[in-house]
């Protein structure tokens, strides 16, 4: 569990405790792959719910403009009656009264408008009053047909069978106007299209209208606002994922640095150095570096062994010919006593005895002189019968002590549990230290051997200076 500390050392500690517990990579790779996946699929999915969102605002938009085109189609079509009886009424050029009946039974604007606005927006406020609109200018239109009817007749050379149209509708005049002067009946024609009432039911014509516009852009900002308030937490949440799927990048980014590339960027300069691993980061490497510090140990026992048995006698464990060349110039680099021995008369002893007791022989003074020296000393089989003891640190004023030795062993081999076993050894002794020539002080500890083995045997001699 982490508690307490800095930011920084809760983090250092979470990593450590993955590292140390070998946290699998393969079973971190697969959470971080599905997080991601997952993350993702999610982002995609709100991505593409917010392009459907944008469009239907998009909708909403284009639907607005569309309508409000089609709505204001009322407007034209109206306005344009008006303008075309206004000017009939006003010059009696039948050219205007033909466009009056055109747009009233052929372009039809304002029909158009009531069957758009009634298709898209059926059974709403804004059909309803577009409607309306549409009912009070059919009512005002009988206005119309009454100013055009009055035009006609203050005409004396007309002849209604020419004004189709009108004659179809089975508009009339009342009695009482027919009696009207053709001064009266222009008069009045012009006041019906021109005065207060005209203008009141062309204001309510454009009032129900406008109810309309306003409906379908309330309505369109409604659809607007919805489309926004849900394409707005769409995207705040999209931050949320694009923000987790950085954060899940960056801890990938991070573990697979602290797990795998930290632990094999250490593990380089190791192997170079002939070094182990260390076991740590994720499970994988761990089996990696686990398995590579198995190999390696096994391979250097391997070498040791073989480093052993090339520099080691196999019978008595002491230095061999190769040991003994090789530490030749460790062991005589300071002041030494190189301690020459030779078994007495061993060819005879193998002879009398047998090769299997001489090697017990060979084996029991190599252990004596293991016992006898210190441990920093070495004790060499030079030859078959033939041994050097290099007893480092050693000065002329300690002979004594080395004669002890000697004479120790000496007096051991005399004395076997074995009586088979009697041996002794003839010894020579020579003092060297670093600016000796080591040849020169064999052959004073050779000579002083001969002198020994000469002076027959079992005993020690220093060689002269
Ligand atoms: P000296 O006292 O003059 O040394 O007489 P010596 O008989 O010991 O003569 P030398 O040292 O020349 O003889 C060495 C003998 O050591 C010869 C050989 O039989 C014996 N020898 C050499 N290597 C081995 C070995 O590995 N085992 C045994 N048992 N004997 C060995
Ligand atoms: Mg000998």
């Amino acid at each position: 569990m982490l508690s307490g500390g800095s930011p920084k050392g809760r983090i250092m500690k979470l990593f450590s405790n993955l590292r140390s517990r070998g946290v699998s990579q393969r079973k971190l790779n697969y959470i971080m792959v599905g997080l991601v996946v997952l993350l993702s699929v999610l982002l995609l999915v709100s991505v593409y719910l917010t392009m459907s969102r944008y469009n239907v605002m998009r909708a909403a938009t284009d639907d607005y403009i569309d309508l409000e085109k089609a709505a204001a189609g009322m407007r034209v079509g109206s306005d344009y009656l008006t303008e075309q009886v206004r000017s009939f009424v006003v010059t009696g050029n039948r050219e205007y009264y033909d466009n009056y009946f055109r747009e009233a039974n052929v372009t039809r604007r304002r029909e158009v408008a009531l069957e758009t606005i009634e298709k898209h927006l059926s059974e709403t406020t804004a059909a309803a009053a577009l409607r309306e609109s549409k009912d009070k200018s059919d009512i005002l239109m009988w206005s119309e047909y009454h100013a055009m009817l009055l035009t006609i007749y203050a005409d004396p050379d007309h002849v209604i069978g020419e004004f189709v149209e009108l004659k179809n509708i089975g508009a009339q005049l009342t009695p009482d106007e027919l009696l009207l002067s053709s001064e009266d009946m222009m008069k009045k024609a012009r006041e019906i299209v021109f005065d207060v009432n005209y203008i009141r039911q062309k204001e309510a014509i454009m009032a129900k209208l406008d109810e309309c516009l306003n409906y379908i852009e309330t309505d369109t900002r409604a659809k607007e606002i919805d489309a926004a308030e849900s394409m707005r937490s769409r995207l705040a949440l999209q931050q949320v994922y694009i923000f987790a799927l950085i954060i899940i990048v960056l801890v990938m980014v991070v573990m697979t640095a602290v797990l795998v590339t930290g632990p094999l960027l250490r593990a380089i300069p190791r192997i170079r150095d002939d070094q182990p691993l260390d076991v740590t980061g994720a499970y994988e490497y761990r089996f990696l570096a686990k398995t590579y510090n198995r190999i390696y140990a096994s391979n250097r026992e391997k070498s040791a062994k073989l480093a052993y048995q090339a520099t080691h006698d196999e019978l008595t464990g002491a230095y061999n010919r190769a040991g003994y060349e090789q530490i030749l110039a460790i062991a005589c680099a300071g002041d030494y006593a190189y301690i020459l021995l030779d078994i007495d008369n061993f060819k005879s002893f193998n002879d009398t005895h047998g090769h299997d007791i001489g090697d017990k022989v060979l084996v029991r003074v190599a252990e004596m002189l293991k016992t006898q020296f210190r441990a920093d000393d070495y004790v060499c089989r030079i030859g078959g019968d033939e041994f050097v003891v290099l007893a480092t640190k050693v000065k002329p004023e300690h002979s004594e002590l080395l004669k002890r030795k000697i004479d120790s062993v000496n007096a051991e081999l005399a004395v076997p549990e074995d009586p088979e076993l009697i041996a002794s050894i003839s010894v020579g002794i020579a003092f060297g230290n670093a600016e000796s020539s080591i040849k020169q002080v064999f052959k004073r500890a050779d000579n002083a051997l001969y002198n020994v083995k000469k002076n027959g045997r079992s005993g020690c001699e220093f060689a002269a200076d």
